[in-house]
Formats: C-alpha cells, structure tokens, sequence
C-alpha cells in the first residue's frame, strides 16, 4: 500500500479540470471526474459521427470499427474471454435488471433470490420488484432472501450466507465491494456458497446462479471475472474516470447463448430475418444490443481505461490511448495494482485522521483493514447533511444520505451517514485538507 509519487501525481492531477486545488473532490464513490483528454477525443471522433451496424460510408465503417474495438478493450481489462460475453447499459442499474428480464421466465414457483442486507439498492430492489410485485402477477412466488452483515465490522455473515442457500436459490447477489460499509466480501467464498445450493438449472448446471455488483469494485481493483467465477458483473464506467451513462454487463457465454435479451428491436436481430411468424437473433454480443447505442459514451469509456494505463505510467514502452493495438491483460494488471495502492493508502489515511476526532464514528470495516476507498461516518448529535455542508463551505465534495445502502443504514439504525471518497488523482495533502475540515465542521457545528 503506497501512494503515488508527488511529482507522478502532479502530472496526473494537470490531466484534470482541477489542478489548482480550488475543488478537494471526495465524493468519487458517486461518481469520478473525467480526465479533459476525453473531452478532445469526443471532438475528433466527431469527425466521423455516424451510426454504428447502419451505413456503408467510411465514416460509419470507422464509427463502427471503434465501437466494436471497445468491446474488446473492456473484454481485456476485466479478464473477459472475448467481447461476446459484454453487453453495454446505462449503468450498473440497468445491467442488474438486464439480468432479472432475461432470468424472469426461468424463476419457477417456489424458487428464491438471495442477496444481501449491504447491497446498494439497484441489487435489491429489482429482485424486491420480481418477487414481490411482478411474479406473483403470473401466480409464482419466489422469496428474496436477505443475508446479514457483522454491525461491527461490516463483514457479510457467510454462514447466515450458506444457511439461506438451499436447492431452491436459482440466484445469489452479493455485492463486490460496498458502497457504505467498504466491505469486500471473499467472491471465492461466495461461489462455493453459491454452488453448494443444488438447484438445477435448466442448462444441467447444478446450483445457484452468482451475480456480483462490482460497481465499487471497479473503480479501485482490478476485475477479473474469470477469476471470480461469477455468472454475472456489472459495474458502470462513471466510477473509474469515464463519462456518465454507459455500464457492462458480463453475462457468462453460455448464459448469453441461451437466455432471451433484455431490450428486443433494431441491430439485435440477424440481417434479413424477421418474419411474421419468426425472427432470429443477431451473434452475441449484438443479440443483446438493441436499438442505436451509447456509442459515444462507450468509446470513450473504453478509452479511459487504455489511458488510465498511461496515467499510471504502468507499461511505459507503449501509449495505449487512441492507439488501435489490442490492451494486454498484464498492462491492466499493473495499472490497476498501482491505483489500488494509491487509493487504499489514501483511505486508510482517511481512517486514521477521521478516527482521531471525538464524537465522530466510522461504520463498516474497521481500521488497517482492505475497504473500497470510501469511509462513511457520523457524528454524535449532529446531522450528516449539516456535516456535508459545513465541508462544502470548506470547499470538500463529500456526500450525506443512505448512499442507496438503505438497507444497511436501517440494520445499524442510522437514517443518513456522511461519506468521503478517493480516487487516483487526490493526493495525501486532499486527505489531510478532508481531515482537518471534518474536524472544523465537528468542533465548531452552526
Ligand atoms: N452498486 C453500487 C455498489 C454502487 O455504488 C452504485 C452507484 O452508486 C450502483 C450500484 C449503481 O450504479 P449506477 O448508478 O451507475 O447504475
């Protein structure tokens, strides 16, 4: 765990709109800020605006070229074995319940869900809504069932875990990394839990599906959805430099080949093959991109991560941004290891000047431990949402509320917490300035 060196983070920080310290932006939990790069890309690409899979001109050829290259630049950075297991959504929302439309045929009655009371509520209100409101409309129900977490530590509770699994639960959600609490609950774990369940699948596959909302945890490890063994990972590009509105879905091959698409319409159809009594689908991944997509956004989105690799100065032989090579894997490997450094030091910097203020308690996973970078917290007697604007005053980005971990606040009877979140462009000196405004708005409260 080491932070970037100061001069390496200078250089990062010139690539920002925020180099003069004016903005201390601790609120990256909700969302980073784009590196102004982007913003000429953007500008270039425009060039050749066009749509994609719709045009014979060269510049719909290049549009397309691009569009699709992304797919594979996103494939290498989380491990993927090719682009035919991605789908692009708006976020990590929309992949979530990308999956609950695609899996809603398949729940049968009896089955149920199981996810967890840390999860950020797009991964527990869609399947509250499949199981509460709309499968019962066709006469099934399912349960959702909810595993818990230590109120000390923020741990999941795996064995309350393993005893909700049984040969019933077609699905388990877990969260890869919370939003509120800084867990990141054991994966590895989780699929034994998950597989141990015995439900059989309509496939022959024999346990319980694994969806992983890996929204935080992208933004500070590397994924690496082989490794994780889940049959489901979305997360959503906003939280690791790029521009909003664009997220992944993994969707293991297999499934991909075999569930029913989400969105149905233009471009997920095969050339030529709609009938009135039968259509077919386009090859994966189009099957599962309906209607013209954000394609801005998700060239620019795949171009983020090939720059983050040249920010990070991780592979210094090559510059990946805007260049057409193939990203290798090894490349995302020591960049991502190098912003998990950094960001991890900035958070447990965070944690031990936060924890040295009286009156202020930190929730979730306790000092010297591996968290996503963010500490939630709150005061004795005072409101977070005071604390948020007494930073703002102080000109630190932070955030008060639920964070949509409502489910978390309600188990440890809180109604809001105050968050400060780091990414790879705030220094040690960000932390301190947080610190020290903190413990301004905590001793001397309005
Ligand atoms: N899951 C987690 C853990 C998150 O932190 C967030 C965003 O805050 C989301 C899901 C939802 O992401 P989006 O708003 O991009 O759909």
């Amino acid at each position: 765990m080491r932070a970037l060196a100061p001069r390496d983070l200078e250089l990062i920080r010139t690539q920002f709109a925020f180099p003069d310290r004016e903005r201390i932006v601790a609120n990256n939990a909700a969302s980073t800020q784009p590196p102004l790069a982007l913003f000429e890309l953007l500008r270039d690409v425009s060039e050749t605006y066009e749509n994609v899979h719709r045009g014979q001109s060269d510049a719909s050829i290049r549009t397309t070229e691009m569009f699709e290259a992304s797919f594979d630049t996103v494939a290498a950075w989380i491990n993927a074995p090719s682009r035919r297991s991605l789908s692009m959504h708006r976020g990590t929302t929309e992949a979530i319940n990308a999956v609950m439309y695609s899996l809603m045929a398949d729940f049968r009655d009896g089955d149920n869900v199981v996810t967890t009371l840390m999860e950020h509520n797009s991964n527990y209100v869609p399947w509250h809504a499949l199981c509460r409101e709309i499968l019962p409309r066709f006469g099934r129900h399912v349960e959702c069932r909810l595993a818990r977490f230590d109120r000390e530590t923020g741990e999941l509770d795996l064995a309350h875990l393993a005893s909700l699994v049984d040969d019933r639960t077609k699905l388990v959600c877990c969260t890869g990394g919370s939003n509120f609490l800084g867990t990141k609950p054991p994966l590895d774990r989780v699929r034994e839990i998950a597989d141990a369940g015995g439900y059989d699948q309509p496939d022959g596959h024999r346990g319980a599906l694994l969806l992983v909302d890996a929204a935080q945890r992208f933004a500070s490890t590397r994924l690496d959805v082989q490794a994780m063994d889940a049959d489901f990972v979305a997360f959503s590009f906003h939280k690791l430099l790029a521009p909003f509105g664009v997220g992944v879905l993994y969707m293991r091959e297999s499934l991909r080949s075999s569930l029913p698409p989400f969105l149905y319409g233009g471009d997920m159809i095969a050339e030529g093959q709609v009938y009135p009594d039968r259509v077919s689908y386009n090859d994966l991944p189009w099957k599962f991109s309906a209607g013209t997509p954000n394609i801005l956004g998700v060239i620019a989105s795949a171009q983020t991560l090939r720059l983050i690799v040249d920010l990070v100065g991780a592979d210094a032989e090559r510059a990946w941004f805007r260049s057409d090579d193939p990203l290798r894997p090894e490349s995302v490997e020591a960049a991502m290891s190098i912003v998990t450094d950094h960001t991890s030091f900035l958070t447990q910097r965070a944690m031990d000047g936060l924890s040295s203020i009286p009156g202020l308690e930190i929730h979730g996973v306790p000092r010297g431990q591996e968290r996503t970078p963010l500490v939630a917290f709150t005061v004795h007697g005072q409101s977070p949402f005071d604390v948020a604007r007494a930073l703002n005053a102080q000109g630190v980005e932070s955030r008060a509320g639920c964070h949509c971990a409502t489910l978390a606040h309600h188990e440890l009877g809180l109604e809001a917490s105050c968050r400060v979140s780091f990414a790879l462009y705030n220094t040690p000196e960000d932390v301190d300035l947080v610190v020290s405004a903190v413990r301004r708005a905590v001793e001397t409260p309005d």
